[in-house]
C-alpha cells in the first residue's frame, strides 16, 4: 500500500524529539546528582524571554504584521533571538504567519489550520513536507525582502541558529561553572518550552478560550495562555484587528510584548506604534454579544414574550451603535481642535459641553445594554 502522504522531515522530526526527551529525561536526573541553582534558574528565564519575545514582538508584531517601526539595533536583537527560538528565518516564519490570516482555518491553504486538528496545527504540520514550494516563495513578504536585516538572518539563518543554541548556554556554563547544567537548562529545557509555548497559539489557542471579539475564524481570547506567551494569547482580538502592536488591549491583560513595544518607543527606538481605532473594537464586541443573546433568545420557546425580547435586544443595540458612533465622532473632532490649539473659544467651550454629555449617554448605554444582555442570557 503506497501513502499518499508527504514524506516526513526526518530532521525536524529528529531536534523536536531528541529536544524533548532530553529535557523531561536528563534535566530531572542532573537536578537530582548535580543539582542547579539560582543563577541557572535566572539564565533559564532571561533566555527563554529573549527566544519568546524575539518571536513575538519581533517575528510576529513587527515583522509579519508591521504594527510598528523598529531601529537596525532592535531589529538585530530580534533576529538574533528568533535564531536562538530556532523557529526558521524571519522571512519564512512570516510567509507561512501571513497566510495563516489570510487563509485562517483553510485546510488546503492555512499552513497551520486548527481545522486538521489539534497535533497537526501545533507540531505536525512542521513534520511533514506540506507545503514544499513555500521553500521558494516568499512573495508575500517583499516588504521584508529590503530589509537588509531580514534578508542577512535569513542567509545565515542555520550558521546564526547553531551557535547561538550551542553558544550562548556554553558561554553561560563556562562563567557560571557547570557546562553540563546549562547545555541542559539554558539550552534544551529553554528550547523545548520556548517551541512548546509558541506553538500553543497555533493549537490551544484557536480551540480554547473565548471568543469576544468574532465568530468568523477559530482564534479564540486565553489569559492564561497569555500568560505563557508574553502576551500572545489574545488571539481572538488579534484576528480580527492584526494590525494592532497590541493583543491585550486592556492595562490589565498580561501582554508583556506590548509593554516592551511601548517602552522602547520611550526611548526612541520604536515608532509609529498602531492601534485600532476604538469604536471599531467596540462595536465588534457589541456585536458579537448581540449576536450570541439573538440566537440564545431564538433558541427558547416561539411566544409573544421571546418575540418583545428580541425587538427590545436590537432596540437597545441599535441605541448603543449610535451612541458610540456619536461619542467617537466627537471624541475625534476634539482631538483635531485641540491639535489646532481652537478649544479657548466659547463656541468649543459649549462643544466640550455636548462632548462631555455624549460620554456620559454612551456610558448609560453601556451599562443598560449589559444589564439587559445578562438577563436574556
Ligand atoms: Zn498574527
Ligand atoms: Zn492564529
Amino acid at each position: 500500500m503506497t501513502s499518499t502522504k508527504p514524506p516526513v522531515l526526518w530532521l525536524n522530526v529528529a531536534i523536536f524529539t531528541v529536544t524533548f526527551l532530553i529535557a523531561i529525561i536528563a534535566t530531572p536526573l542532573h537536578a537530582y546528582f548535580v543539582g542547579f541553582d539560582a543563577a541557572q534558574w535566572l539564565m533559564l528565564l532571561f533566555a527563554f524571554s529573549f527566544c519568546g519575545m524575539s518571536i513575538t514582538a519581533g517575528y510576529h508584531r513587527l515583522w509579519s504584521h508591521k504594527t510598528y517601526e523598529a531601529n537596525a539595533v532592535v531589529r538585530f536583537i530580534f533576529a538574533i533571538g528568533g535564531a536562538f527560538a530556532l523557529q526558521n528565518s524571519i522571512l519564512h516564519w512570516s510567509s507561512d504567519h501571513r497566510i495563516h490570516h489570510r487563509y485562517v482555518d483553510n485546510n488546503d491553504k492555512d499552513p497551520y489550520s486548527a481545522k486538521m486538528g489539534f497535533f497537526y496545527s501545533h507540531i505536525g504540520w512542521m513534520l511533514r513536507e506540506y507545503q514544499a514550494s513555500r521553500y521558494s516563495d516568499y512573495s508575500n513578504c517583499r516588504d521584508l525582502q529590503k530589509d537588509k536585516i531580514v534578508m542577512w538572518q535569513h542567509k545565515y539563518y542555520v550558521p546564526l541558529a547553531i551557535v547561538t543554541n550551542f553558544g550562548i548556554p556554553f558561554a553561560f556554563g563556562l562563567i557560571h561553572g557547570d557546562v553540563w547544567g546549562a547545555l541542559l537548562l539554558v539550552g534544551v529545557v529553554r528550547l523545548v518550552l520556548s517551541h512548546h509555548t509558541t506553538f500553543f497559539i497555533n493549537s490551544l489557542a484557536h480551540v480554547w478560550g473565548s471568543q469576544p471579539y468574532t465568530e468568523k475564524n477559530s482564534a479564540r481570547d486565553n489569559g492564561l495562555l497569555a500568560l505563557l506567551t508574553f502576551g500572545e494569547g489574545y488571539h481572538n482580538f488579534h484576528h480580527i484587528f492584526e494590525n494592532d502592536y497590541r493583543n491585550g488591549i486592556r492595562w490589565w491583560q498580561f501582554d508583556p510584548t506590548k509593554w516592551l513595544i511601548k517602552s522602547l518607543s520611550w526611548l526612541g527606538a520604536t515608532k509609529n506604534l498602531r492601534t485600532s481605532p476604538e469604536d471599531r473594537i467596540e462595536k465588534a464586541k457589541a456585536r458579537m454579544l448581540h449576536k450570541r443573546v439573538q440566537e440564545t433568545l431564538m433558541g427558547s420557546v416561539e411566544s409573544k414574550a421571546t418575540e418583545l425580547k428580541l425587538a427590545r435586544l436590537d432596540e437597545e443595540y441599535e441605541l448603543l451603535l449610535k451612541k458610540i458612533a456619536d461619542y467617537y465622532g466627537a471624541k475625534k473632532r476634539l482631538i483635531e481642535l485641540k491639535k489646532k490649539k481652537l478649544l479657548k473659544s466659547y463656541e468649543n467651550f459649549e462643544f466640550l459641553q455636548q462632548y462631555n454629555e455624549m460620554k456620559r449617554m454612551l456610558e448609560e448605554q453601556r451599562k443598560s445594554w449589559q444589564q439587559l444582555t445578562a438577563q436574556y442570557v
